[in-house]
């Protein structure tokens, strides 16, 4: 199976919604991922991403709203004739099977024959590069190997969509790496149209052609991972997209907020506030410079927080009136700063976003 001989497909979410009592766990979604895409939905706890890759999945039923593959409406297919592929957080294989015939399973459920599943087997551990690991069994394996098993089960039956169920979150931090990387090189060779689901920012944002952030069971955004890193349309993915400060601060004039002792551009959002209105400014740690302590327009503070990145240094700034605000420095231009030193700083953005407080 390489990405010739594939036919992707286009998966499409019209104004999906799924209802518990009076939980809106989806509320009008519309997405569609273009064949051969990877697109990660991002948000947090509950604000139902899980719920949308189920409803794809056919394990969970729209309360209203269309679910089409190429077109076609899917929402009345049962699971097991949906031709998608899962892979969840839990590795869940077969404890009683080998590693060969984990993979094997659904090609057998499908009655494919004896010759073509040796072969798709064959090529699927190549694929994970697990050839040796073929009569081994779960246990025997690593989180990381498992994962790989539970993609390649996923893969074998040549599925028309991939779907991803925070499939990295039971990995230590290092194999969580090498899996993301491995995922996103078989999804580009395969060229299959993938729904990612997760909560960890980093993972969507490296792994994906687009990520949509959620919240309440809406889109807030969904966008390439720079455009919205630095065009987010609403403070919630300003805020949950990278890094950032949320700083208390007071609205001067239209477009216009104090914050600290500074004053800043507000940039355009839907919301109107007026002046005197009490908001909360979101400042990523990178618009914020350190500047000599005689500056006039300099906030200054003291260095409550010095932690070494390699390359960069985080630091933190006890200012009065204010949270701990977080700035990222070139390692090399803060080796003399201690703990307790006294610092000044300046807001560097153009605009930045504010939110109700
Ligand atoms: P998590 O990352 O914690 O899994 P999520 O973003 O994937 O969160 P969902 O699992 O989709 O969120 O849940 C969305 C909302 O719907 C939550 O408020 C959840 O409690 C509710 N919900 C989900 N499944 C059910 C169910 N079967 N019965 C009742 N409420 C449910």
């Amino acid at each position: 199976m390489s990405k010739k001989d594939r036919v992707s497909s286009t998966l499409e979410l019209r104004g999906v919604s799924r209802h518990f009592g009076p939980v809106k766990a989806l509320d009008g979604l519309d997405l569609t991922i273009e064949p051969g895409e990877l697109v990660a939905l991002l948000g947090p706890s509950g604000c139902g991403k899980t719920t949308a890759l189920r409803i794809v999945a056919g394990l969970e039923v729209a309360t209203s709203g269309e679910l089409l593959v190429n077109g076609q409406r899917y929402n009345d297919t049962p699971a097991n004739a949906r031709d998608m592929g899962m892979v969840f957080q839990s590795y869940s294989l077969f404890p009683n099977l080998s590693v060969a015939d984990n993979i094997e399973y659904g090609l057998r459920a499908r009655k494919i024959d004896f010759v073509t599943r040796n072969k798709r087997v064959a090529q699927m551990l190549e694929l994970v590069s697990l050839e040796n690991k073929a009569k081994s069994f779960p246990h025997q394996l690593s989180g990381g190997q498992q994962q790989r098993v539970a993609l390649a089960r996923a893969l074998a039956i040549e599925p028309r969509v991939l779907l991803l169920d925070e499939p990295l979150s039971a990995l230590d931090a290092q194999v969580r790496g090498q899996i993301r990387e491995e995922i996103r090189r078989i999804q580009l060779e395969l060229g299959i149209t993938t729904l990612f689901v997760t909560h960890d920012q980093e993972e969507a944002m490296t792994i994906a052609d687009r990520v949509g952030v959620m919240s309440h069971g809406k889109l807030e955004q969904i966008d390439k991972p720079i455009t919205l890193y630095n065009s987010p349309a609403t403070p919630f993915v300003a805020s949950f997209v990278g890094l950032a400060n949320r700083i208390p601060a007071e609205i001067t004039g239209q477009g216009k907020a104090k914050v600290l002792n500074q004053k800043v551009k507000i940039s355009d959002t839907a919301e109107n506030f007026s002046k005197g209105a009490k908001v909360n400014v979101i400042i990523r740690p990178e618009s914020l410079e350190l500047v000599s302590g005689n500056d006039g327009d300099a906030t200054r503070g003291i260095v409550a927080l010095k932690s070494f990145l390699g390359p960069m240094t985080k630091i933190g700034i006890a200012v009065e009136g204010a949270p701990l605000i977080h700035l990222n420095i070139a390692s090399r231009d803060v080796r003399k700063l201690e703990i307790g030193d006294a610092i000044a700083f300046k807001i560097s953005s153009e605009e930045v976003m504010a939110e109700r407080v």
